[in-house]
């Protein structure tokens, strides 16, 4: 009930949930307090989490933010989602996001931007909460839920969790199922919460994993228990800086935050050693041609036939072109053009397959760090700390807007697991994150590391 009460307070404003489902909260709450009452308390029995409106939660709203999918309510459940039901969490309702999680503002979906709940001191002026998982983030940071679930395409989670102090891991490919999740770039896309500290991370992270037989990508690993790597000592471990993370015109405070992290891991017994990942400046430009070529084919499917919005026509291809025109934003369409471009038969050489092999030039950098030794590698999780909403050189340079993942995306690209951890404030009071990147399925040293920062 105050989870409910503070939403229907403060939601107005930050525009983080885009459906609150009341009565379901209750009778989840209700069915826990029997549990609990019975002694047969899960994990997370009672503790009240928003979820991404990209998971299918069963007749639930689910449209990923779009006008496109109007009115869709799925006919079943997402696995990460049916994960922390049966471990006891309750529902509070579906959390905004850029349309289709394309975005690193939350200002393309088609309920609107969300409000970042930090501000700059002295100043009035809204910041954006990142994105895409903006509603989760803001809902995080300003007490509208316990947790959430978020995901991350391209830094999804950790940027949206560095803008609001929030902690947010995006674990390896295949550590989550991707079934009920609504595809945005297939290779890349993974589910992950957003917490309020590590240990909530852990404990979140630990419910949503499981292989899954709807999802042949995840992977049939055990879970390991990640709160008890909470606390572990980083003694002895080797913690990589990669100087090609060191952008020219990077802003002073971020450069300060890194220089801050590099003492603090020193500090608590950690070996920091200076690392080369040669293909870093390949990454971005790579990964903005894999990931719209993948969101082209999986957006196809939205045809007005299947599911929500249907703009009639005067015949069947009329009505296709006329309900994609009304049903996608300018985003959307921006990445189906491009994804189209880059998949069609006289580009598909030089741009697709050229992408595919800089990606695995990028993996590679990463194993052989991995491979002489390095436990986690440590960075700044942005570029800068939040910016305001509608900020016009973003919104006129879809570049500048795409520069937000530089720190991020090579973690998607290589598949590996990556946390953005809050780091402290800049000199006018907003959150700054760093982020670490580990082994595949060592999330475990993620966590560790991290809580030494935190
Ligand atoms: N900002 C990136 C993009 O727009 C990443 C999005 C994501 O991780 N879902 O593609």
């Amino acid at each position: 009930e105050a989870y409910l009460s503070a939403i229907d307070t403060a939601n107005e404003k930050l525009n983080a949930y885009v459906a609150v489902t009341h009565e379901k909260a209750r009778a989840m709450a209700k069915a826990s307090d029997a549990k609990i009452a019975k002694g047969e308390a899960g994990a997370l029995e009672g503790i009240p989490l928003g979820i991404k409106d990209l998971f299918a939660t069963q007749d639930v709203h689910t449209q990923a933010a779009s006008h496109i999918l109007d009115g869709f309510k799925p006919k079943y459940e997402s696995t990460v989602t049916a994960n922390l039901w049966s471990d006891g969490a309750v529902m509070l309702g579906k959390l905004n996001m850029d349309e289709f999680a394309m975005g690193s503002s939350n200002e393309t979906s088609y309920y609107g931007p969300v409000i970042n709940p930090w501000r700059a001191e002295g100043s009035s002026a809204d910041l954006v909460p990142g994105g895409s998982s903006g509603g989760s983030a803001a809902a995080v940071a300003a007490f509208l839920c316990a947790g959430a679930t978020a995901t991350d395409t391209g830094g999804s989670i950790r940027q949206p969790a560095a803008f609001t102090g929030t902690v947010g891991i995006k674990p390896t490919y295949g550590r989550c199922s991707r079934w009920g999740t609504v595809a945005f770039a297939s290779s890349l896309d993974q589910a992950g919460p957003i917490a309020r500290d590590v240990r909530d991370a852990a404990i979140l992270l630990k419910s949503m994993a499981s292989v899954d037989d709807k999802d042949t990508t995840s992977v049939d690993l055990p879970v390991p228990d990640y709160e008890a790597a909470i606390g572990q000592s980083v003694k002895g471990l080797k913690i990589g800086i990669p100087r090609e993370y060191r952008m020219d015109g990077m802003p002073n405070e971020i450069e300060a935050l890194w220089k801050k992290g590099i003492d603090w891991m020193r500090d608590a017994g950690a070996e920091i050693v200076d690392i080369s990942l040669p293909h870093t400046k390949y990454a971005l430009p790579a990964y903005y041609i894999v990931a719209p070529a993948e969101a082209s084919s999986n957006l196809a499917r939205y045809d007005g036939v299947r599911y929500g919005l249907r703009v009639p026509g005067k015949d069947i291809a009329d009505m296709y072109e006329q309900t994609r025109a009304a049903g996608f934003g300018r985003e959307v369409k921006r990445r189906i053009m491009i994804g189209t471009y880059v998949l069609s038969a006289g580009y598909y050489d030089a741009y697709y397959l050229k992408a595919q092999k800089v990606r695995t030039l990028i993996k590679r950098d990463f194993e052989q760090v991995f491979e002489d030794g390095v436990d986690a590698i440590l960075t700044p999780a942005t570029p800068s700390v939040a910016f305001g909403i509608a900020d016009q050189e973003m919104a006129s340079d879809p570049v500048k807007m795409y520069l937000n993942d530089i720190f991020t995306v090579t973690v998607n690209m290589a598949g590996l697991p990556g946390i953005a951890v809050p780091a402290g404030l800049d000199e006018k009071g907003l959150p700054l994150g760093l982020q670490l990147i580990g082994k595949p399925f060592d999330e475990e040293t993620l966590f560790r590391t991290a809580h030494v920062i935190e």
